[in-house]
């Protein structure tokens, strides 16, 4: 099977979105570094919009072919998270449409936000299916082009520059440790960082509670799982029946998956906080929540991709404050 996102792809994706997103820092966290094992936070949660989702979306968009694209004035997504807002940034800055589909189920704060970012919202249905069949109708109708979040290779390629600024910040990487969901983020990254220094382990991370790409990769294929509710709620969702690259992608370039128990993922959230002053959300913390829980023994330097800050602010405070999982 051919490799669906290249390095060139990944390096001209880094060139398209340069001064469209922040080159996020590489720091040092001390907390969780040891001798011979320094460990360095890649701090997505100071992008644009609150996480790595805008260089996927920015470099989709910054790609897009009006022409090609039957003249496609306007791009569209069913996401209500991390992804959608990232799509209706990256739409407003180069001047064109978004619209977001939601189900009538969307509490208002999100529409809201969705809104502020100067998206259109359309309200369809009762689930996230039925937003889904509002967003394939609308890209038949013709003039808008569906971003999708992670299955895209233009999205997947613009998650990999992470990877690439990683290389390029701390040359000698041993272990990279990513966020997993649809894998955009893991595959890109893993794509890069094995093209680069083939010798580094890139190791995705997911929590325990409906991991879709896990259960992917064991039965060999792209399979259901239930979705349930779950602090790092960001790696919610399925990887789709019909995944085209992200799942090939996190097949051939991952060397391992490794799950976490709802507490896990609170403790990486409290450490984040107490210990290294950064405020993430659920799905952010796993790499961290990972060594914490001594899933992981890294031998030599390594890089934690945190992937965002988009956590409510009450949630937060009770994870930190009073210790609460769940
Ligand atoms: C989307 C997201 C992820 C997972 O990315 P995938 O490409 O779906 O694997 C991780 N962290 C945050 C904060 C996200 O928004």
């Amino acid at each position: 099977m051919p490799v669906a996102v290249t390095i060139d792809e990944i390096r001209a994706a880094h060139a398209r979105i340069a001064g469209h997103v922040v080159r996020t820092p590489l720091r040092p966290a001390l907390s969780l570094s040891r001798d011979g094992s320094p460990v360095h936070l890649k701090l997505e949660t100071r992008q644009t919009t609150g996480s790595f989702k805008l260089r996927g979306a920015t470099n989709a968009v910054l790609s897009l072919d009006a022409s090609a694209q039957g003249g496609a004035a306007g791009v569209v997504t069913a996401s209500t998270g991390n992804h959608g807002r990232a799509v209706a940034h990256a739409a407003k800055a180069r001047g064109i449409r978004a619209v977001v589909c939601m189900s009538q189920l969307v509490p208002a704060n999100k529409v809201e936000a969705v809104r502020a970012l100067g998206a259109e919202v359309r309200i369809v249905g009762c689930s996230q299916d039925d937003a889904q069949n509002e967003v394939d109708r609308l890209v038949a109708e013709g003039g808008l082009a569906e971003i999708p979040p992670f299955d895209h290779p233009a999205v997947i390629a613009g998650q990999g520059t992470i990877g690439l600024e990683i290389i390029a910040d701390l040359p000698d990487v041993e272990l990279v440790l990513v966020p997993l969901s649809g894998g955009g983020l893991a595959g890109g990254i893993a794509a890069a960082v094995k093209a680069l220094r083939p010798q580094a382990k890139v190791v995705g991370i997911s929590m325990a509670r409906g991991a879709a790409m896990h259960a992917s990769l064991l039965a060999g294929k792209p399979v259901e799982v239930e979705e349930l509710p779950t602090l790092a709620d960001s790696l919610g969702g399925g990887i789709g029946l019909a995944n085209r690259y992200s799942f090939a992608l996190c097949r051939d370039f991952l060397d391992e998956v490794i799950l976490l128990s709802e507490e896990e993922v609170a403790a990486g959230i409290r450490h984040a906080f107490r210990a290294e002053d950064e405020i993430v959300e659920g799905a952010a913390g796993v790499g961290i929540a990972a060594l914490l829980a001594g899933k992981l023994r890294p031998s030599g330097p390594t890089a934690i991709v945190v992937s965002g800050r988009n956590i409510d602010p009450e949630l937060h405070r009770r994870i930190v404050e009073e210790g609460v999982a769940a």
